[in-house]
């Protein structure tokens, strides 16, 4: 080592500690998240960002409901910069409370699809799921199948496995059904769909798989990381169960199957704006988005990032490109019209 490196070296302690003491001096970096996915499913992510960055991040987990009540009732007292739960639906209640703010970013609006963002950038959309129609194999033939709207058809009579309305998913669905065929049209869709019921809704959408494999039904309607998360499962039982059934891409000569995401939302009363939206950039890189949906059976929201092999083999899909925002927009009229439909 000569002397010019070592007295570089000398100057980049110095400067390290200096910066150090400033840090801590004012407050250390940091970003406060409040999540609605479990701490297993998001941790080792924000760890890595923190290595990158010596950006620190509070994770606060709970119930997505539970965590918009708080961010609601703490206001601007809330120590939470970012909201990260599931479904367009919820990040819009969210946008709706006022507990957030739009996020200033040129490398999200570049990377993330224009439809999975907040039409003013309140939320982000971090992975994506999609609700296909799954059937069971031997009793199903595929080519009986084509778009949500048919499974109003009297041919699904007792057939159809589906959750109660009170699930947002089944809300966010209706809402993008409203979106493409207007309210009219959806409710008398519903009157039928639900006519076709095999039971009344209970459980949740692993249910109707199970359902489905169990032969209480033929067709059961799920979000794909449900079907991704019992066909990997280390329960037998659930995993037999699944390999009963096989996945159909609804409305593919048409607007493509419906989808949803889990995202991101900055809070309003966020002391670390600059941190989180870097979080948030961070969460959207390609090598996040891989980790992130792979460890939640989910899909990347960033186009030409892999999936895994277990999602692989339903093959390819066209999603339908409606904003996202819209499920939100329209989740009080999509409750209505269902409630109306006798939909439990
Ligand atoms: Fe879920």
């Amino acid at each position: 080592m000569n002397f010019k490196t070592k007295s570089r070296n000398a100057l980049v302690v110095s400067a390290v500690v200096a910066l150090g003491f400033a840090a801590s001096a004012v407050q250390a970096a940091e970003v406060n998240v409040y999540s609605a996915r479990k701490e297993a499913l998001i941790k080792p992510l924000l760890d890595k960002f923190t290595e990158q960055t010596g950006v620190a991040v509070n994770l606060v987990t709970g119930k997505a409901d539970a965590l918009l009540k708080r961010l609601t009732s703490e206001g601007a007292n809330s120590p939470a910069d970012l909201l990260i739960t599931t479904d367009a639906g919820r990040l819009h209640r969210a946008k709706e409370a006022g507990v957030t703010q739009p996020m200033t970013s040129e490398a999200l609006s570049a990377s993330v699809p224009a439809q999975y963002r907040d039409t003013e950038n309140h939320w982000v959309g971090l992975s994506l799921r999609a609700r296909p129609i799954m059937y069971v194999k031997g009793k199903v033939n595929p080519s009986e199948l084509s778009t949500y709207e048919d499974l109003a058809d009297p041919k699904w009579k007792g057939r159809v496995c589906i959750r109660s309305s009170g699930n947002i998913y089944n809300q966010s669905l209706v809402a993008s059904l409203i979106a493409t065929n207007g309210a009219q049209a959806v409710e008398k869709w519903a009157k039928d769909f639900v006519g076709n019921f095999a039971r009344p809704p209970k459980g949740g959408d692993r249910d109707q798989i199970k359902g489905a494999a169990a032969g209480q039904c033929d067709i059961a309607i799920a979000n794909t990381y449900y079907f991704a998360g019992m066909l990997t499962s280390k329960d037998e039982a659930q995993k037999a169960a699944a390999q009963k059934v096989a996945v159909f891409w609804p409305n593919q000569n048409g607007r493509g199957a419906h989808v949803n995401v889990s995202g991101a939302a900055l809070t309003k009363s966020s002391k670390n704006t600059k941190e989180a939206v870097s979080l948030v950039e961070f969460l959207v890189k390609a090598d996040s988005q891989k980790w992130y949906a792979e460890v939640n059976g989910e899909y990347p929201v960033l186009e030409g990032v892999g999936v895994s092999s277990t999602l692989a083999e339903w093959g390819t899909f066209k999603a339908d490109t409606l904003n996202l925002s819209k499920l939100g927009e329209l989740n009080g009229e999509a409750l209505m019209l269902m409630d109306r439909a006798g939909w439990k």
